[in-house]
């Protein structure tokens, strides 16, 4: 069976393994990261959620996220953001800077939170967009053409184009028009993202394009502009039509939750650390109230793995870090104590607008992000808690997931520094 040492283990390659691991590595730790898959990431929008609406008006979009969040932590002080307060804002830039560094650069909304476009002609607000669906200028816009791919399922611009009018504060003149373009072929979003990287692929794609458009039009598109985590696909689109071009939002699987990946993956890389995909931990030793070292098990081999810290960023039911069986949520490694709910576990109107009760399910922990018991003590010493396996948050109807995800995440990496090589047993 072979045998591996580390400073720092992160279970879990999803937003928060991944901001916890290049944070520990900053701290001067050795890192290895282990995960059976990809996790939300890659399903998502790829934008950065931090806080959508209004605490005194849930219906109205907030223009102030961190403002928002520090009342919230003073009427909700079990909320995550509570444990993270300290670091928000130090997340959020260093997760930044390094997409900026990698080429593909994420941006805040002058306006607080933008409100962007989805494929059902919704506007969803988000804190952090990558260029490439930042759409700065919608309110402006004089006219606005939505593009389909005939060979795109899933994404239909009619139905984009008939409820914008009704969702979106646009000007009362604008324009919204229709028009679907081919590539040839039975492509998925990812196959088709991969060809409009070739030059000659786009370039079809500006001649279908141009003759639909007038000055000043605004373009959007499904999120399919390039599979490569850069913006180069949508501004040679930008450039050839004359138009700006955006991408909106679609249902998974999303090119950009995907490009956001390997963003940090290539980041790790440079940082040296070394990460198996595919590899799920099994089974944990723990003595007293400190884990001594995993089980995991991927590609045919069995590891025994020892580490000074533990980090557990396995997130909720669809990441795997909580399972669900009848009457009973277990957390699926350690079996940590998993906080519930009085009374009913779901609501039997799937999208009611109070959210899911089982969606706030999850480990209660200390300011350290280590896990407590229902009377406050601590149950793992070295075992650190962050992102979606977390109790206490409603990400789809508080519009947070990403953002409690990243700054759990970059806290128990700045954590794990504080922790001596020398306690690894
Ligand atoms: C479809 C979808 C769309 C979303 N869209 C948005 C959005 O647009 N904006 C936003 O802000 N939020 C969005 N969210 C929420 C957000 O994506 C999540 O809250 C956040 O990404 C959770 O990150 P995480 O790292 O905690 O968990 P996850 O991304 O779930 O990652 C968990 C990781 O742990 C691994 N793992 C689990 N168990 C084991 C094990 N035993 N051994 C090894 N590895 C294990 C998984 O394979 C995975 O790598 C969306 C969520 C979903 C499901």
């Amino acid at each position: 069976m072979m045998q591996k040492k580390t400073d720092v283990l992160v279970i879990g390659a999803g937003l928060s393994g991944l901001m916890a691991a290049a944070q520990a590595a900053e701290q001067g730790k050795q890192v290895l990261v282990v995960a059976k898959g990809s996790g939300a990431l890659g399903l998502s929008s790829g934008c950065i959620d931090l806080w959508g609406y209004r605490l005194d008006q849930p219906e109205q979009v907030c223009d102030d996220p961190l403002q928002e969040i520090v009342r919230l932590v003073e009427v909700n002080p079990e909320h995550p953001y509570a444990r993270v307060q300290d670091v928000l804002t130090e997340s959020l830039a260093y997760f930044s800077d390094i997409c900026a560094a990698s080429g593909y650069p994420y941006v805040t909304s002058p306006g607080g939170n933008w409100l962007l476009p989805t494929a059902l002609g919704t506007v969803r607000p988000t804190y952090l967009a990558p260029v490439t669906m930042a759409v700065d200028s919608l309110g402006e816009a004089k006219s606005i053409l939505v593009v389909g791919f005939r060979e795109l399922k899933d994404f239909y611009p009619e139905v984009l184009a008939g409820n914008l009018k009704k969702n979106a504060e646009l000007a009362a003149d604008c324009r919204i028009n229709t028009l679907m373009v081919s590539v040839g072929g039975d492509l998925n979003p990812n196959t088709l993202a991969h060809r409009l990287e070739r030059p000659a692929v786009l370039n079809e794609i500006i001649k279908q394009v141009k003759p639909a458009l007038s000055a000043g039009t605004l373009v959007f598109f499904p999120p399919v502009l390039g599979e490569r985590a850069d913006s180069t696909v949508a501004a040679d689109l930008a450039a050839g039509l004359g138009c700006p071009v955006y991408e909106v939002t679609n249902i998974p699987p999303a090119l950009p939750g995907q490009r956001l990946q390997q963003v940090l993956l290539r980041f790790l890389k440079h940082q040296g650390v070394e990460v198996i995909m595919g590899c799920t931990v099994t089974a944990a030793r723990v003595t007293g109230t400190a884990c001594t070292g995993v089980t995991a098990v991927g590609n045919g081999k069995t590891m025994q793995i020892t580490a000074g810290t533990v980090i557990l960023a396995t997130g909720s039911f669809l990441g795997g870090g909580l399972k669900a069986g009848m009457g009973l949520i277990k957390e699926s490694i350690f079996d940590l104590p998993v906080k519930t709910c009085a009374g009913e576990w779901s609501d039997r109107d799937f999208l009611a607008l109070s959210g899911q009760p089982f969606n706030k399910f999850g480990l209660t922990v200390n300011d350290n992000l280590q896990p407590v018991d229902g009377q406050g003590r601590v149950v793992l010493e070295n075992v650190l808690i962050t992102g979606a396996n977390l109790a206490g948050c409603n990400y789809p109807v508080e519009k947070c997931g990403n953002g409690v995800a990243l700054a759990t995440g970059y806290k128990a990496g700045k954590l794990s520094g504080g922790v001596s090589s020398a306690a690894i047993r």
